[in-house]
């Protein structure tokens, strides 16, 4: 191992490129706050999502962090709302699903009708996530995902700024650059809390229904929507009329 690598105990992190993605994802926080406010980040309560929040609550950044709180969450993932709390002293913002909404859609095809087709899914998807999502991103000029390109098929082109059409302003993703090794080390050498699920095999973490832990080698994503193929695997949060939407880099 040479000076310029850092061992995390499961992976090996160059010191250099670490040291400029970390500085990179600051600047790219600071400039959405100085120049896109009202800003909002969406968190999925995940390690890169746990990145992201300890670095906007140190720099005390005047972004809002919220969830959507599906109804279907696992409780290790509703409990990093209480640890945020307890270590930063910021109340998540929850946004919800219209309970009329959820309540037609359990009736009609029954509570876990999303495992029958990607259509049933997706329209599952729509009610909890995307129908919420658009509620919290009303009126922001910008809002941040911590979604990296190395995450998945679906998410290989991703850019550090999107233009996202479908919901009128910009979109940033200031750890598309990052590794998943990244991620743990910022994490463990800063002690920020994270999800207990990752110590369970579970790298992407969704709905308690529709993620699975994973066996080593696999695709991070491949817990998520299992039953699926790998093309399909988005939660639809950047889908209008049932179709994906391609962000152009801006
Ligand atoms: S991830 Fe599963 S439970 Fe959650 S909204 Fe989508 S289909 Fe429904």
């Amino acid at each position: 191992m040479s000076t310029a690598e850092i061992n995390t105990g499961t992976a090996t992190v160059d010191a250099a490129h670490f040291e400029t993605v970390l500085a990179d994802a600051k600047a790219t926080l600071a400039r959405i706050a100085a120049e896109f406010s009202p800003a909002v980040f969406a968190s999925s309560l995940a390690a890169e999502d746990m990145v992201l929040a300890d670095l906007i609550l140190r720099a005390k950044l005047p972004i809002t962090i919220f969830t959507l709180e599906t109804g279907r969450l696992h409780a290790e993932t509703l409990g990093m709302v209480d640890r945020i709390r307890e270590t930063y002293g910021y109340e998540v913002v929850l946004y919800k699903p219209e309970q009329a909404a959820v309540d037609a859609y359990v009736s009609a095809n029954g509570l876990n009708a999303f495992y029958d087709s990607v259509e049933m899914r997706k329209e599952c998807c729509r009610i909890r996530k995307v129908e919420p999502l658009n509620r919290a991103l009303a009126g922001n000029k910008a809002w941040i995902t911590g979604q990296r390109r190395a995450q998945s098929t679906t998410r290989s082109e991703l850019a550090v700024q999107e233009d996202d059409a479908a919901h009128g302003m910009q979109k940033f993703n200031p750890l598309a650059d990052w590794t998943e090794a990244e991620v743990w080390h910022y994490l463990k050498s800063n002690q920020v809390p994270y999800n207990p699920l990752h110590d369970k095999g579970y790298p992407s973490i969704g709905c308690e229904p529709c993620t699975r832990a994973i066996q080593p080698g696999e695709d991070v994503r491949a817990g998520r929507w299992w039953w699926e193929n790998p093309e399909s695997k988005e939660c639809g949060l950047h889908v209008v009329d049932g179709k994906l939407i391609r962000i152009k880099s801006a």
